[in-house]
């Protein structure tokens, strides 16, 4: 978010999947998450970015500057690196093929989108 970290990751993308889990929801403070799945000797890192243990043999990382959530790794795929899509410069590349932990999915999801949908805030247009 704010531009303090920064990755690059070269490759192509090895899968692209919303995950719905328990601990996604929860490290991203989101109703899912929508991960890119890179080689992860492709990727680098600048910038203050710190990581931790979310749970056994996963490790996290987020920027210290804004907390902006930014990778998961874990020891069960240690050629991977998962970033979080919205990241991205250019998020519209994103093409997700499958969605994991639907059965942990938040209840509100199911008909939000017959929901107003505002072009803005809540005083804008609805489209
Ligand atoms: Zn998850
Ligand atoms: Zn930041």
């Amino acid at each position: 978010m704010c531009g303090a970290t920064r990755f690059r990751a070269e490759g192509d993308p090895l899968w692209q999947t919303t995950c719905h889990c328990r601990d996604c929801q929860r490290a991203a403070g989101a109703d899912y998450v929508s991960w890119i799945g890179m080689p992860r000797a492709g990727v680098t890192w600048s910038g203050p970015r710190r990581t931790f243990h979310s749970s056994s043999g996963v490790t996290r990382s987020f920027c210290t500057d804004c907390g902006t959530p930014l990778s998961y790794e874990t020891e069960d795929l240690p050629e991977e690196t998962h970033l979080y899509a919205p990241t991205l410069d250019d998020p519209s590349v994103y093409r997700p093929t499958a969605q994991l932990y639907f059965a942990e999915r938040v209840a509100w999801l199911e008909g939000l989108r017959e929901l107003p949908g505002h072009t803005k805030g809540s005083k804008s247009e609805i489209v």
